[in-house]
């Protein structure tokens, strides 16, 4: 089934110039960009998408992170698009990530990994709906 799920393409990965690589990915695995665009966060941009964490010893440096440069954010559209972008990416811990995952060739650590993904149609519906009213995204 068609699905839509919210990626982001972290300040880290912005940095390291790797943004054409990860999109390479998402296209090759079938999972099209629909609405795509470069944003820096604010702190409290960045606190208002993690709220689910507030209470994670990491969220204070996770915000500062993910607002600390410019990142990718994009709508993907495709046939079980949050599971598959989730094995796309790779375990959140880059050393624990399997080969052939994006965190595992361009995350650093725990924290810095590159990449976002939903993780369930629910959280996929608030993360959109977040960063990109209807009229930005395209099917
Ligand atoms: P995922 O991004 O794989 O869904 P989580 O939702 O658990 O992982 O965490 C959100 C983000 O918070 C991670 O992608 C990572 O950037 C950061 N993070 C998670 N766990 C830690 C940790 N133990 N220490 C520092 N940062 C973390
Ligand atoms: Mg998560």
């Amino acid at each position: 089934m068609s699905e839509r799920t919210l990626a982001i393409i972290k300040p880290d990965a912005v940095k390291k110039n790797v943004v054409g690589d990860i999109i390479n990915r998402y296209e090759q695995a079938g999972l099209k960009p629909v609405a795509i665009k470069l944003i820096q966060m604010s702190q409290s941009v960045a606190e208002g998408f993690y709220a689910v964490h507030k209470a994670r010893p990491f969220f204070g440096s996770l915000c500062s992170f993910m607002s600390s440069g410019p990142a990718v954010v994009l709508v993907l559209q495709g046939d079980n698009a949050i599971k598959k972008n989730r094995e796309l990416m790779g375990a959140t811990d880059p050393a624990k990530a399997d080969a052939g995952t994006i965190r595992k060739a361009h995350g650093a650590n725990i924290e810095f990994n590159a990449v976002h993904g939903s993780d369930s149609p629910e959280t996929a519906q608030f993360e959109i709906g977040y960063f990109f009213p209807g009229m930005e995204i395209f099917s």
